[in-house]
């Protein structure tokens, strides 16, 4: 499929376009937006900083509480985009200034090279040429990519993009002369667009807290530390690892694993509040390990259970599982055994103050989430509440959206875009 196949846009410099809402940041609950609006017969312009959209519902191995991979949801909205002629996407694109109010917004917009056209058949030679190598951020770092990649097997659009850092290395012309299509332009350069819109919906998610300032539980420090998004990436059939949980020190089985719920979160010290999705996160991440470890024990650690509503039954399933413990503790300090590389989780129980200690191959930090307009915010007077996560309503009249606003799970960020959908097709009509 080449890119004037999809609806993603490359517009020209300079290039207007008109939406009745302009969707910012195209995970699940930016998608969603898009979508909605535009089934109902009006325009959405949806904008995604990344080379392909989906967010990070796309590097998830599968979802709680069904434990189905992302991947099936994912493909039918991504048919529903396809065949829609009222939905306009630009990725590798990022707001620059908002003016105007609601009914009347003009928006400019930054759309970065990608340095690869809409001729792009991801056929995979360019890449198999590139002798550069660059940090894999969608697998947190665990493996490298070429300079030249698809960000991964499912992206949309399904076009190569090449690191910027990489373009003007010379390097890269081996993948030009690679190229049977003639798609890749190193000279590509960047562009400025304007979106006029009735409507902007702020939909730009989330990212997972510093490990690394949590210092009392090792992650950077000892290896077999690990977070939540790399187990998740671990346990990805299109992962660093093909899919093995193995510990990272020497690639060992796994026979004994902790989890260490609410790692920096509800801490003053780091996030004060609770992520929601973390608890089942870790659940679920429990059933990655049991399927492929039978013998394994599981060992879950926390404050206490967080699964609202029907995700309860979830975790009961889980906690019918005879090889899972689930114990009532903080983990406050985690240290390594030198002679194995195994780890020593030191918790406290919350209700009887007992301290106990617990050895295992392998740790996993269930780290909160942190909304994306703590840094990056719009580029317009914004009102946050005192965790950064923004108001949905704000006087601004920008409608905040999906886990800008609270931790949510998928199906409550989808929940929360219908809502903002219809906020935003009301703006104007004095509803
Ligand atoms: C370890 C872990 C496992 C999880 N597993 C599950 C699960 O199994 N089931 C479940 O229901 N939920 C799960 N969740 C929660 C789930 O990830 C969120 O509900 C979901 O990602 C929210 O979608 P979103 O669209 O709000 O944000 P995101 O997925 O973060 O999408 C935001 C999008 O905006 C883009 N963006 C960011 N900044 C900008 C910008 N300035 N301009 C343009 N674009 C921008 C991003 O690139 C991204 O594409 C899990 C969470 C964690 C931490």
């Amino acid at each position: 499929m080449t890119e004037s196949e999809t609806a993603v846009s490359r517009p020209e410099s300079n290039e207007t376009l008109t939406a009745d809402t302009l969707v910012v940041g195209g995970g699940i609950a930016g998608m969603t937006v898009a979508i909605e609006t535009s089934e109902v017969g009006k325009k959405a312009v949806l904008l995604e900083r990344e080379p392909s959209i989906g967010g990070r519902v796309a590097s998830m191995n599968m979802y709680f509480p069904k434990l189905c991979p992302p991947a099936c949801g994912m493909e039918i909205n991504l048919r529903r985009i396809r065949s829609n002629p009222n939905i306009e996407i630009l990725t590798l694109s990022e707001v620059e200034t908002i003016s105007g109010s609601p009914g009347n917004f003009s928006v400019t917009v930054r759309v970065n090279p990608r340095y690869v056209n809409a001729r792009c058949t991801a056929c995979g030679d360019c890449e198999k040429v590139c002798e550069i190598e660059r940090e894999n951020v969608r697998n947190e770092g665990l493996d490298k990519t070429r300079a030249i990649y698809l960000p991964h097997l499912m992206a949309y659009p399904p076009i190569y993009v090449v690191d910027p850092e990489y373009a003007k290395d010379d390097r890269m012309k081996k993948c030009v002369e690679a190229c049977q299509y003639n798609a890749i332009d190193l000279e590509m350069k960047p562009k400025t667009v304007t979106v006029n819109a009735k409507a902007i919906v702020w939909a730009t998610g989330w990212k997972p807290y510093d490990a690394t300032k949590i210092d009392n539980l090792g992650f950077g420090q000892y290896k077999n530390v690990i977070t939540s998004l790399m187990m998740e990436r671990m346990a990805s059939v299109d992962g660093p690892t093909d899919g093995k949980i193995t510990r990272p020190s020497d690639g060992k089985d796994i026979t004994r694993i902790g989890f260490v719920q609410c790692a920096g979160s509800r801490d003053e010290n780091h996030l004060p509040y609770c992520s929601a999705v973390c608890c089942l996160a870790s659940m679920k991440h429990a059933t990655y390990v049991r399927e492929r470890y039978p013998e394994a024990e599981i060992h879950l650690f926390y404050i206490d259970v967080r699964s609202p509503g029907k995700l309860e039954d979830f975790y009961n399933r889980v906690q019918d599982d005879e090889k899972i413990f689930f114990h009532r503790g903080k983990v406050g300090r985690i240290t390594e055994n030198p002679e194995n590389n195994n780890l020593i989780l030191e918790a406290e129980n919350t209700l009887t103050g007992n301290i106990s200690k617990t050895e295992v191959d392998m740790a996993v930090l269930a780290t909160g989430l942190v909304p994306n307009t703590l840094d990056n915010p719009p580029p317009i007077d914004t009102e946050f509440d005192e965790f950064g996560f923004m108001n949905a309503n704000g006087t601004n009249g920008i409608i905040g959206c999906g886990t800008v606003i609270r931790p949510f799970d998928v199906a409550a960020s989808v929940q929360d875009a219908t809502g903002a959908t219809l906020k935003a097709l009301n703006v104007g009509t004095g509803r």
